[in-house]
């Protein structure tokens, strides 16, 4: 299905052009050195060949005269090894792709201190249809501020993609075969958190779960995308999460289609979620209730002392331990499939709220399940979807009431009106 698509790219070259709005020099120098051993694509957030506009941009600097070089630093600090990794081939640029997290950013810097000042470092967004500096040049207040802003430049950033073809030059010298093994012994990774069967990481499988998505599930999810109990979502968050998917191309495909329920989609897909990366690009408080409005954090504090009915500690909750059967049973589904139902994370997040002593304790607890056990995790979608919960970031105050102050409450009762709870809590809780 996707080399049907690069094929027929192949042939319609009018949509070859790379929109030079995406990129942004981190270097002080724009000039790439002439005559040097190659361009140099360091892939971070964006991991695949195809629909990648890093790749295409770093493909087009090394195409005139020299080699284009692929890294990923798996086990060691870029800035620790990149520099002199640079130097040692002669290359006459590098090219990133863009995230706006913190250790991501801090990583760039020090690659940026360690090269010498005549190597342009550039970065490209390749996870953002419409590219983060771009769709807004500060903080968005909520998905009504941006909306607007995104989906007027679509028409400019929603392109086909070029292909990237095979390099006309070829390497003198092969690089060394890499150790596997040895590679994934020395990544210092919880292995303690067993894989899901369901999802199959790489290109391929995030394609055969766009392609279902698109026969089976598109159809219902207009209607059905709040009910846990329903096959309406795309599943598609791991993939895009680790780049192996782009969000651009789901979109191109999804729009081919005639379904009310696209534009609901699209909504998701593409405003909602470009909106996580400017929240994270422009608050470095991003995942602290620092980063909340000055009125949710006024009124969680107003709050701080409210008697909470229930209180539950870290190692209850992760066991699924509270008296709340809906609670246990997402958290259980988050657990064992790695990948909780999006309406569910709401209220998973806010009963935490509900049950922690601080607001500081329940978003450390959030995020801490959410990053350990989501394949979709330790992404700027789950510090907003988590800072939303708990302190209100990108939603307006609501009826004031103990513990929760004006941040919005969801209850059991609002669920069972939503859906067959009981259905789902059979599904997945036990006892
Ligand atoms: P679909 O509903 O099919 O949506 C398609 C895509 O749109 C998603 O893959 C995602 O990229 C984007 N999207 C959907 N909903 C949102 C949203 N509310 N905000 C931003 N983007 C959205 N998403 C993550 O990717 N990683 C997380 O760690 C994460 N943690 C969350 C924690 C909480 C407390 C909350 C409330 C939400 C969180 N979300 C997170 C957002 C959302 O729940 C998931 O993106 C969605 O459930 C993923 O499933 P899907 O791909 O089947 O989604």
């Amino acid at each position: 299905w996707l080399h049907g698509l690069i094929k027929q790219q192949r042939e319609d070259k009018k949509d070859m052009k790379f929109n030079k709005k995406r990129q942004r020099f981190i270097s002080e120098t724009q000039k790439i050195r002439q005559g040097s051993g190659g361009v140099l694509y360091w892939m971070l957030r964006d991991q695949r060949v195809q629909d990648n506009w890093a790749l295409i941009r770093a493909q087009q600097l090394a195409a005139k005269e020299s080699l284009l070089y692929t890294c990923v630093c798996a086990s060691a600090t870029a800035g620790d090894v990149l520099p002199d990794f640079v130097t040692g081939h002669n290359f006459g640029a590098v090219v990133t792709d863009f995230s706006p997290l913190r250790e991501p950013l801090q990583w760039l810097e020090a690659v940026k201190k360690g090269l010498p000042e005549d190597i342009p470092i550039i970065q490209v967004d390749a996870h953002n249809i419409v590219p983060c500096w771009v769709a807004s040049p500060k903080l968005e207040y909520s998905a009504r501020t941006i909306r607007g802003k995104i989906t007027n430049l679509l028409s400019e950033f929603l392109t086909a993609f070029p292909v990237v073809a095979k390099h006309s030059f070829t390497a003198a010298k092969t690089a060394k075969a890499v150790d596997w093994e040895k590679t994934l012994a020395s990544l210092q990774v919880d292995r303690t958190v067993g894989e899901p069967k369901w999802a199959k990481p790489g290109t391929k499988a995030g394609v055969a779960m766009l392609e279902s998505f698109i026969d089976v599930r598109l159809k219902l999810f207009g209607t059905q995308r709040n009910d846990p109990n329903a096959a309406a979502l795309s599943q598609l968050s791991p993939w895009l999460r680790f780049g192996q998917l782009s969000a651009q191309r789901v979109a191109l495909q999804v729009r081919k289609n005639a379904s009310p329920s696209v534009p609901a989609f699209i909504e998701e897909l593409v405003v909602r979620r470009e909106l996580t990366d400017n929240f994270c690009f422009y608050n470095e408080n991003y995942d602290n209730i620092k980063g909340a409005y000055e009125w949710a954090q006024k009124t969680l504090k107003d709050h701080a002392k409210d008697k909470r009915e229930y209180l539950y500690t870290r190692e209850q909750f992760e066991k699924a331990q509270t008296h709340d059967k809906l609670w246990n049973a997402a958290q259980n589904q988050m657990v064992t499939e790695g990948k909780m139902h999006g309406f569910l994370r709401m209220y998973w997040a806010k009963k935490i709220l509900e049950w922690t002593t601080s607001p500081e304790e329940a978003l450390s607890i959030a995020l801490y399940l959410n990053d350990r056990y989501e394949l979709d995790g330790q992404d700027p979608n789950g510090f907003v979807g988590c800072m939303w919960s708990i302190c209100g970031i990108h939603d307006q105050g609501w009826a004031e009431r103990p513990v929760f102050g004006k941040i919005r409450f969801m209850n059991y009762k609002g669920c069972l009106r939503k859906f067959n709870v009981a259905q789902f809590e059979r599904k997945y809780c036990s006892k």
